[in-house]
């Protein structure tokens, strides 16, 4: 772990060049090798909005001028960051207890939270807890998925997709799947995305994974209209690719080599970080909404897809996050929240989609909110793509024993 350690960014921030050059020097004679400055909060975000590889470990005074230390940490949840944080300051004890815990309510992870001037023995205790973005990324599962493994059954087209249908909450009729990638291993059984994606992002694997997904999907698409189902198919993009220019003409040409119309393809595009540049996701997004593929926002409601993106960049379909939908169920705050993020997406001319409705209740409660669609195990788990022609010749009795009739 040392050693991991050791290559893991860094960044101090405070307001005092003398204690940024002292902490920096602690964290050298500590083993740190990547450690960065920060002179004041908005320098530090910039640096943690671009940074690359992510920073791992946090250092904040809690007392600057301008932006201070803790709407930093609101500032940090905002961005979803992943990393740990030590916070120090020259105030008492108290202070700074309420500093950790408010940090903690934010679900950031704390280390703690020291008094100044910082000490070497103390910073090493701390820090020795350090590593959450590393077991984040990668290092939980080492022995089961590795990058070299799913290089490997990627090269060689083990990935699937499995689909999760989509329903028109007027009509009830399916209208679209989702293709979610499942990887059937040899050795280990099923493993699910949340196991694998990560590790394609950070070695540089997504595309090759999305372009095998598509290829599949196409292919299966076709297969299902030569049976008489005719559905939209959604495919799952990292934010990643639409930094690649080339992204659109490899999309388009793989349309139309198969047999895939576009129209029949959707993209839904996940943030996995902050966007800092929108230049370059804007242009790849705009040419791919000239080929007339639809576009989809993912997740909305958590991460870092915020209200700004949907007026700037052309989506034409909003995903509302599963926990957001369940989270208005109970609590009145994020339902007015919900209202008024799906009246303003409705707009600016976005359908919206509901995804996690696990029960009659939730479907009501989105349908009450005027959602277009809905997706989650109330109507279907995901499913193989053989069995779907199957499963939607089979929906409309399904579906009567799913809404009880009203007695008159
Ligand atoms: P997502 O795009 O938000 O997909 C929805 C996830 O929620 C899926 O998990 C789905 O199985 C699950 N789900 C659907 N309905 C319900 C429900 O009613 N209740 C609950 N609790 N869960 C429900 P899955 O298949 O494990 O995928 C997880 C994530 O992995 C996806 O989240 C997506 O971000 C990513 N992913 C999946 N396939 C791909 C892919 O081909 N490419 C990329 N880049 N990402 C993918
Ligand atoms: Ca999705
Ligand atoms: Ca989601």
């Amino acid at each position: 772990m040392k050693s991991l350690l050791s290559g893991m960014s860094v960044l101090v921030v405070d307001d005092e060049p003398f204690i940024l050059e002292t902490t920096a020097f602690m964290l050298d004679r500590l083993g740190f090798k990547n450690v960065f400055t920060a002179e004041n909060a908005l320098q530090a975000l910039g640096f943690i909005d671009t940074a690359d590889p992510p920073v791992g470990l946090v250092l904040s005074d809690l007392n600057m001028p301008d932006v201070d230390g803790v709407e930093l940490l609101r500032q940090f949840d905002e961005r979803g960051f992943e990393g740990d944080i030590v916070l120090f300051s020259g105030e008492d004890s108290r202070t700074l207890n309420m500093a950790e815990s408010l940090a903690r309510a934010r679900n950031l992870s704390v280390l703690g939270a020291v008094s100044k001037p910082l000490k070497l023995d103390e910073l090493s205790v701390l820090l020795a807890k350090a590593g959450s973005v590393l077991r984040k990324t990668g290092a939980s599962a080492p022995n089961l998925v590795t990058p070299e493994s799913l290089a490997a059954a990627i090269k060689a087209g083990e990935l699937v997709p499995w689909f999760q249908p989509k329903i028109d909450i007027v009509s009830k009729e399916v209208v679209a799947v989702e293709a979610l990638v499942r990887w059937p291993s040899k050795t280990e059984g099923m493993i699910f995305p949340d196991q694998f994606i990560p590790v394609a992002e950070e070695h540089g694997m997504i595309d090759d994974l999305t372009f095998l997904l598509m290829e599949k999907a196409v292919a299966t698409e076709a297969e299902w209209r030569r049976q008489g189902v005719n559905l939209k198919v959604a495919v799952n993009v990292s934010m990643d690719s639409l930094y690649d220019l080339t992204f659109p003409e490899r999309i388009g040409e793989y349309l139309n080599k198969s047999e895939g119309s576009a129209l029949q393809f959707q993209l839904e595009v996940t943030e996995s970080r902050l966007m800092e540049d929108l230049i370059g996701p804007l242009d790849v997004l705009l040419r791919l909404r000239l080929k007339k593929i639809s576009l989809s926002i993912d997740d909305f409601g958590t991460g870092h897809s915020n209200l700004t993106q949907l007026r700037d960049l052309p989506f034409d379909e909003l995903k509302l996050d599963r926990s957001f939908v369940q989270g208005a169920a109970t609590d009145e705050r994020t339902r007015a929240i919900l209202e008024s993020t799906i009246m303003m997406a409705k707009k600016l001319g976005m359908k919206i989609v509901s995804e996690g409705v696990e029960t009659l209740d939730d479907w009501n409660l989105v349908a009450s909110l005027g959602c277009d669609q809905v997706q989650g195990y109330f109507i279907s788990r995901p499913l193989p793509g053989d069995d779907i022609p199957a499963w939607v010749k089979n929906w409309p009795t399904l579906c009567e024993s799913l809404f009880p009739k009203l007695e008159d």
